[in-house]
């Protein structure tokens, strides 16, 4: 959201500020402060017994966690028009939304949330004897729901986003099949055609021929292309020519005459050459689907780190299954540069690359995210899994010497932080865990894997190396 529709968020605050009396306004923010740890119990207790919530919010950690910072926020938003910070808690609430969209805790089960606050606070109210008691009711109505509407308002344009990016990713992942065999299907297809067309003109009085749709062409499109290409224009429409022309082939077989067979099948070509051209197009969006991994490695890039993991932790968290994150910095990597040149620096990193490849399952992920950083993720690991690649990973590094063809040949060393998944939903902590232990490594000296503690162990971190 830009900065001009956040002052106009802003103002708009403001305004039901202005509507309410000062003393109004400080009586309220002397409620909300009395009463905030009362309101925050009545928010979870009813928000707990639906399904949904208790996938999000079982963990006592996160619900302890959580309870604290929606204290907060409740004497956030009442102490607006005391501090005039406006600009400031309307970005808040569109940070709380986008936080809620990476998690994927649906909206209407904060809006119920909500509801459940506001109907404590007039039956608090009831209890009261203020003579503005009904004032405060209605003016803490309006500031929540105001509240919540910025929030949804971050909600669906992040959503959105997320949405868009676990699409591609879908294609990338289908892809990396799909493509190899572009060439050989487009082939094949030629190949029904000429086969149809060879069998009209061999004056065989009865022959058969398959359908398009059953065809290797067709078959390929349906299972696998269409799937990779969900929801484009494209799909629908060769879907569409692939049954017509089994209509018009069809007719080929049942025509009386050669000269009908001959102008159906010119249909059919026709056809076929429109679903060559819709597939070529729909290849080009492959192209830029392709930049999902990095050139100089083949790793995985940044891209698709946020669908990956997202999809993993909540794989971790339905099934209860470790998931352990490593992440990998190079040491010093300026000075390699630096003193071999940048041709040798690269060599370095596609060693790395290859490590990391060699080090893991083939059902784990390897990233580069940045320009000598990079990520693992294990599924399925604990601790011990992951401490055991790190080591392994990093004493391979240090003891294998880089060299490149104009003869210099050199040594590196690397620092890895690891980190285990520990229940909460938002996978940014996930990701700050690993390069808080990866900082910490590189503290400590370099060349060593640091293990970040999970909350339940001290909150110190352990030298591994
Ligand atoms: P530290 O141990 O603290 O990580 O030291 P460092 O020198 O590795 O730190 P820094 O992250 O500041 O420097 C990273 C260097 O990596 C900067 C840049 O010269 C180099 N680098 C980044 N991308 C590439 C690349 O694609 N190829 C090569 N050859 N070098 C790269
Ligand atoms: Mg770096
Ligand atoms: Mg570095």
């Amino acid at each position: 959201m830009n900065t001009e529709s956040i002052a106009v968020l802003a103002a708009q605050w403001k305004s039901v500020c202005q509507d309410f009396l000062i003393t109004d306004l400080n009586d309220t923010f002397q409620f909300i402060q009395a009463h905030s740890q009362t309101l925050v119990y009545e928010f979870y207790k009813n928000i707990m017994q639906e399904k949904e919530a208790s996938y999000f919010l079982s963990d006592d950690i996160v619900q302890n966690r959580l309870k604290t910072t929606l204290n907060q926020w409740l004497i956030d938003c009442f102490q607006v028009p005391l501090q005039q910070n406006f600009t400031e808690i309307v970005e808040k609430q569109l940070m709380v939304g986008k936080v809620h969209a990476r998690i994927g805790i649906p909206s209407w089960l904060i809006m119920r949330g909500i509801g459940e606050i506001e109907k404590k606070v007039f039956l608090l109210q009831t209890e009261q004897t203020q003579e503005n008691r009904l004032t405060i009711a209605a003016y803490i109505v309006q500031i929540l729901g105001f509240a919540s509407e910025i929030m949804c308002r971050s909600y669906e344009v992040n959503l959105e986003k997320n949405n868009d990016t676990k699409h591609t990713y879908r294609l990338f992942s289908a892809m990396q099949d799909v493509s190899a065999q572009k060439d050989k299907q487009r082939s094949s297809l030629l190949d029904w055609e000429n086969e149809l067309m060879f069998k009209v003109f061999s004056d065989e009085p009865k022959f058969t021929h398959p359908l398009l749709s059953k065809s290797e062409f067709g078959l390929w499109f349906i299972h696998k292309a269409a799937y990779a290409f969900t929801g484009t224009e494209q799909v629908s429409t060769i879907i569409d020519r692939i049954h017509q022309i089994d209509l018009l082939s069809q007719q080929v077989l049942n025509a009386a005459k050669k000269d009908k067979a001959i102008q159906l099948i010119q249909e059919i070509r026709d056809k076929n050459r429109e679903i060559q051209h819709l597939v070529d197009q729909l290849f080009q969006v492959a192209d830029y689907i392709d930049s999902g991994s990095d050139s100089l490695t083949q790793l995985l890039n940044r891209r698709y780190l946020s669908t990956i993991v997202s999809r993993e932790i909540n794989f971790s968290r339905k099934n209860n299954a470790p998931l352990s994150l490593l992440a990998l910095d190079a040491d010093h990597f300026k000075r390699i540069n630096d003193k071999f040149g940048h041709a040798a620096g690269d060599l370095a990193l596609q060693f790395i690359g290859e490590v990391l490849l060699e080090s893991i399952k083939g059902s784990d992920y390897a990233f580069r995210i940045g320009g000598e950083e990079f990520l693992l993720l294990l599924v399925d690991s604990d601790l011990i899994r992951a401490k055991e690649i790190a080591e392994q990973i990093r004493s391979r590094i240090q003891e294998t010497t880089v060299g490149n063809r104009q003869g210099s040949s050199f040594n590196f060393t690397v620092s890895i932080g690891c980190a285990l998944y520990d229940g909460h939903p938002d996978y940014q902590r996930f990701l700050d865990a690993a390069d808080t232990a990866l900082y910490a490594a590189k503290n400590s000296g370099r060349n060593r894997v640091y293990v970040a503690q999970t909350e339940l162990q001290a909150s110190t971190m352990t030298v591994q190396s």
